[in-house]
């Protein structure tokens, strides 16, 4: 089984439906690892299976009739999280300083529900996806659990592909988002910072050896800065898979619930040749990841 992820540096390059668009090509389990806002759903329009909790972080729970009233860790929270000897959860950090200093053991360290993961039917096939409560943390962990699931799911259909929609920026959630896959393609778009993001993600991808190829989304809006982006791309032995000019007709699929490559027919040839020369790539690869 082969992975890509489809990340971006920033926001809103048209990554997303681009992803849609792949998935109408490609007989892939789908997983939306933007787990602090997924919006694959948006145009998948999702039956959802399964809706499985997520334990993320531990909170502290007092048990009132072991409870003393002594105060200890009410002085003890660095976070205010102790009042009246109740635990306010959403103040709760998790840091386990109170159990230390409760002389009865009336404080238990609990896993709650911070978010969820999702698994469902779609027009293009199965797809994961994972929502984290707002204000969670602990995002890079419920990525992982998504993409597990994702493996999962693959193995039990026979897919052969799975495309992960990664979080735009860099941080844990992207992480573990390219961690062991087959293949990035970076979606970038010619502004003035693309250069820099481009540089970030692929010290992540350097890091798990994964290899790379990159699309210009909008490439007509500022030709200079992508001239930069196709020699910073040529200087590292990055393949462009594909240039796309600006088209109002992303936003329009998007609000209509589609994909590009379902909105627009010649936006759909052009997707996919793209897509045509993204699976070349990922077939050249020997290796195959049926795991996280
Ligand atoms: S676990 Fe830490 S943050 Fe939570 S209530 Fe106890 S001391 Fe406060
Ligand atoms: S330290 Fe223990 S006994 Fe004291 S107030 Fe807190 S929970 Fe109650």
């Amino acid at each position: 089984m082969k992975q890509i992820a489809v990340a971006s540096g920033k926001g809103g390059t048209g990554k997303t439906s681009m992803v849609a668009s792949f998935a109408g090509f490609a007989g892939a389990v789908l997983a939306d690892c933007d787990v602090d806002a997924p919006n694959l759903h948006l145009i998948l329009k999702p039956e959802v299976v399964e809706k499985i909790p997520y334990r993320g972080m531990e909170v502290a729970e007092i048990d009132s009739d072991t409870c003393i009233e002594c105060g200890a860790c009410e002085r003890a929270c660095r976070f205010n999280a102790i009042e009246n000897f109740r635990v306010i959860g959403e103040k709760c950090e998790g840091c386990g300083v109170c159990p230390l200093v409760c002389p009865v053991d009336a404080i238990e360290m609990k896993k709650r529900v911070t978010g969820h993961v999702y698994t469902a039917h779609t027009r293009f096939g199965e797809f994961v996806y994972g929502l984290l409560g707002a204000g969670e943390e602990a995002s890079g962990k419920l990525v992982t659990v998504a993409r597990k699931k994702a493996v999962e799911i693959a193995e039990r259909v026979g897919a052969p592909l799975i495309i992960i929609d990664a979080p735009a920026g860099i941080g844990c959630p992207v992480i573990a988002s390219i961690g062991n896959t087959d293949l990035l393609v970076m979606v970038v778009e010619p502004t003035m910072a693309a250069v820099h993001d481009m540089e970030r993600l692929l010290e992540v991808a350097a890091h798990f050896k994964v290899n790379t190829v990159a699309i210009i989304n909008k490439y007509d809006i500022n030709e200079d800065v992508t001239k930069r982006i196709e020699d910073f791309c040529t200087a590292r032995g990055i393949e462009i898979v594909g240039k796309i000019p600006f088209s109002k007709k992303f936003t329009e699929a998007m609000v209509r619930g589609m994909s590009i490559a379902e909105y627009d027919a010649s936006l759909a040839e052009m997707m996919k040749n793209i897509w045509e020369r993204i699976e070349e790539y990922v077939n050249a690869s020997d290796e195959s990841h049926n795991s996280v």
